[in-house]
């Protein structure tokens, strides 16, 4: 697991360093905003600190975004609930306060790794997947049934909800949705992701389970 740690202290960033490779990641470091993009290529996840000398950190978030999929956890001092959906709405996989504990940074980089599907070699997602509420995914099939019918989906509207499944209840931003979904960003992907969630919660017949994160995204409520 490669880590790109983008922080501007030093010590921070050699404490990091240390109990990373600790963890077996390998760990590479750089403390200017505008040295992220060129060392993306490389990276599994990104380990972003929000105050960088050069370019605020959440237009660095909103940048590797816009330049792929590698996750990227959000590591700032900020911690207001409004900073943390604001890290989110900007691309964010994940959002931790500093002091923070180093276990639990290792548990959520195993954990965004795994949501996007590219972390151990046996986390393909299931080929059933039970959401609850009568409700089951069948991706070998590509159908979906609801209280043992089949429904018929969309191939956009099925991907839309693998993916929030794939979550496992973790809030999926708009942006990742569309760029996972779709591959390409436009002025009205937004209008169209809303308008394949309506769809979707028609189909389901259950209005809740695809709840809205006001601001963000969207996740799988379980059971409503
Ligand atoms: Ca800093």
């Amino acid at each position: 697991m490669r880590v790109l740690v983008v922080e501007d202290d030093d010590r921070v960033a050699a404490a990091l360093r240390a109990a990373l490779t600790r963890h077996e990641m390998q760990v590479e470091r750089v403390g200017h905003g505008l040295a992220v993009l060129p060392k993306l290529a490389g990276a599994d996840v990104v380990l972003l600190d929000l105050g960088l000398p050069d370019v605020d950190g959440l237009e660095v978030c909103r940048r590797i975004r816009d330049a792929g999929d590698v996750p990227v956890i959000v590591v700032s001092a900020r911690g207001s609930v409004d900073e943390r959906i604001l890290g989110l709405h900007h691309g964010a996989d994940d959002y931790l306060v500093k002091p923070y504990d180093v276990g639990e940074l290792v548990a959520r980089i195993h954990a965004v790794r795994r949501r996007r599907g590219n972390g151990a070699p046996h986390a393909a997602p299931a080929p059933v997947t039970d959401l609850g509420d009568g409700v089951v995914l069948d991706r070998a099939r590509h159908t979906l049934t609801v209280d043992g019918a089949d429904v018929a989906l969309s191939r956009k509207e099925f991907a839309v909800l693998a993916l929030l499944a794939d979550a496992d209840g973790a809030v999926c931003t708009r942006d990742r949705i569309v760029a996972e979904v779709w591959g390409r960003r436009w002025p009205g992907a937004d209008r169209t992701l809303d308008v394949h969630v309506a769809t979707l919660r028609t189909k389901l017949a259950r209005p809740g389970m695809v709840a809205t994160v006001r601001g963000v995204g969207y996740r799988l409520a379980a059971g409503t």
